[in-house]
């Protein structure tokens, strides 16, 4: 099957969402506009080249002009078009043209060199003026000239939505934006650069079952659109350009993980409750309203994260109190009689607000994430929290404050929420006045003071995959610290332990909604250490049941005794592999 004479190459990067598929590349231009090449040029050239540039400046506003026509008879509000009307004006802006063109002549580059050369100026200048309202102006140059640089380049800005044959799809880089935006079937799966197993791209690849591999460092510059591609999504393998023979192979593959996935299903029905009966609750981890069917098929038990901020992604306004209605009461009806635990807008670390322009941090992982932006936003916050209570009276909702480090941010969230209590209550507006709080532990500092936490909330769920980042000082989305991601870090099982302690002595709830809890080791010891609910992606429901009812209570709780006093995460591993055979096997590569 491998075309014609092409090179086969062999490529391992972080598998983070298991599978296989075979099929067709198609690369697409995310992340990163190529650095623009440095080219001199010969007199002759000059005049050639401003004239490209002057194209791609005209090509340029056509696009823009299109996209206002479009916005005009799709009603959208003055503000957004007013954004296109002042992108429309910086490409008409002389300073901006006359440079460049200046660049060109007189230092004989390319038009591609000269822009960035402009842009570097402006931008400088920008920098220099202290007034937020020019600085967010230089982002908009900074925007447009983008847009004029991949006319020249001669790409398009393409979106994933507009994909048309199903596709393996390679990047550099891919946004949340842009795997919310991913249709199964059309992406078979897909390729990056760069990322992390937690990335929320590699979560949002999860939770729709699509295959992906990322922190390929290199596979934007190794396949081309057409290869032949093979992506083994559970060992982090690609091959491009395979032989038969291995297309086979990975075709008998492929069928052994469906049916291994297929039998699963045995398991849908049965309670999950360990050999001595201890019931764990099993629930799913959400992103958009799309997910529910695979989540109930797989039988979740509720809702242990809706993961809201998607609501707020792929779109040029903030959603209204009425849209947020809406949403959560649609998935709290699906979902009933079980739970819906909505998490307040977690925006900042690897997800963007398109329509708030929000400033470039340097660290935005440690910046003005979740409920630090929500506390600082409080109009935005209030709109949320009124439609989570309104949405109350259908069926058993809870809220949870992402991102908490420390009581006053809990007690501020809790009073904001009071606060649109009394409002609804005067407005006549029904809510459920017990509606349950709880708060993410994905904080070391929160983790540590848990004992305090826990007397203030209804209920806390672990975020594991920030808690790993934050304790073990791995950035989530870096494919270079990748291999520090080691939930069996004995830090990370202690914090666990301590968090888990603190819950259970007070009474509450205590779950575990990070991506540990749907992979079985770790599950086991979660299980031991005492947590009550496990929220996770649909495919992992099973898996996980089938760990849980293989093994009693006493005897989780024996291995964790025994590994907290372990030295290191291999030593951790190794204990746990020596457990595992015993209890329970993954078979489908056997
Ligand atoms: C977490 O941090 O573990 C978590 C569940 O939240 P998110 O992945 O959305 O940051
Ligand atoms: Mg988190």
């Amino acid at each position: 099957m491998g075309d014609g004479k092409k090179q086969v190459i062999l490529m391992k990067g972080i598998g983070v969402s298991s599978g296989i598929v075979i099929g067709r590349a198609y690369l697409m231009e995310r992340g990163i506009i190529e650095p623009a090449q440095f080219c001199y040029l010969d007199s002759a050239e000059i005049e050639n080249e401003i004239e490209r540039f002057t194209n791609a400046l005209k090509t340029s506003r056509d696009q823009l002009l299109r996209i206002k026509k479009k916005m005009e008879q799709d009603g959208k509000g003055k503000e957004h078009i007013r954004i296109i009307d002042a992108h429309l004006m910086i490409l008409k802006d002389n300073m901006l043209i006359n440079d460049t063109i200046k660049v060109i002549k007189e230092e004989r580059v390319n038009a591609e060199w000269a822009l960035k050369t402009v842009l570097k100026d402006v931008k400088e200048y920008f920098d220099k003026i202290d007034d937020e309202y020019l600085k967010e102006r230089s982002m908009d140059i900074e925007h447009i000239v983008n847009r004029v640089l991949i006319n020249l380049m001669g790409r398009k800005h393409e979106s994933i939505a507009d994909l048309k044959n199903p596709s393996i799809v390679i990047a550099h880089d891919l946004a949340p934006t842009d795997t919310a935006q991913m249709v199964k079937g059309t992406v078979l799966g897909f390729l990056t650069d760069v990322g992390g197993r937690t990335s929320h791209t590699a979560i949002m690849a999860r939770s729709l079952e699509i295959p992906a591999v990322v922190g390929l460092e290199t596979v934007t510059r190794k396949a081309e659109t057409g290869d032949i591609i093979i992506v083994d999504g559970t060992t982090g393998t690609v091959i491009i350009n395979p032989s038969e023979s291995v297309v086979e192979v990975y075709k008998r593959r492929k069928e052994r993980y469906e049916n291994y996935g297929k039998a699963l299903f045995h398991y849908k029905d049965l309670p999950c409750e360990t050999m001595d009966g201890r019931r764990v609750r099993l629930m799913g981890n959400m992103e958009i309203v799309e997910e529910i069917d695979s989540l109930i098929e797989h039988g979740a038990e509720g809702i242990g994260l809706y993961r809201t901020e998607f609501l707020y992604l792929n779109r040029k306004d903030l959603p209204t109190e009425e849209e947020h209605v809406k949403a959560y009461k649609q998935v709290v009806k699906r979902m009933a009689p079980n739970p819906v635990i909505i998490r307040t807008l977690d925006i900042g670390g690897d997800k963007f607000l398109a329509q708030m322009e929000m400033a470039k941090e340097i660290n935005p992982a440690m910046g003005l994430r979740a409920i630090r932006f929500c506390l600082k936003n409080i109009d935005i916050f209030k709109i949320q929290l009124r439609g989570i209570l309104r949405a109350s009276a259908n069926g058993k909702i809870r809220v949870m404050f992402p991102m908490i480090s420390g009581m006053e941010e809990l007690r501020r969230a809790k009073a904001l929420l009071e606060q649109c209590m009394e409002e609804l209550k005067a407005e006549g507006k029904p809510f459920d006045p017990n509606i349950e709080i709880g708060v993410m532990i994905e904080v070391p500092s929160a983790a540590i003071i848990a004992d305090l936490i826990v007397k203030e909330v209804s209920f806390i769920s672990i975020g594991t995959n920030d808690l790993l980042q934050y304790s073990l000082a791995i950035d989530r989305v870096n494919e270079h610290v990748a291999y520090l991601y080691e939930p069996f870090h004995p830090a990370v099982l202690r914090i666990i332990k301590t968090v888990a302690d603190a819950a259970n002595k007070a009474g509450i709830s205590v779950s575990v909604c990070g991506e540990m809890a749907g992979e079985p080791e770790y599950a086991l010891i979660l299980l031991g250490f005492g947590v009550d609910q496990l929220s996770m992606n649909a495919f992992s429901i099973l898996r996980v049941k089938r760990l849980i009812r293989s093994i009693s209570y006493a005897e989780a709780k024996k291995i964790c005794k025994q590994i907290v006093s372990l030295a290191t995460a291999k030593e951790v591993e190794n204990y746990i592999n020596s457990k595992l055979p015993g209890l329970y096997k993954e078979e489908f590569w056997s």
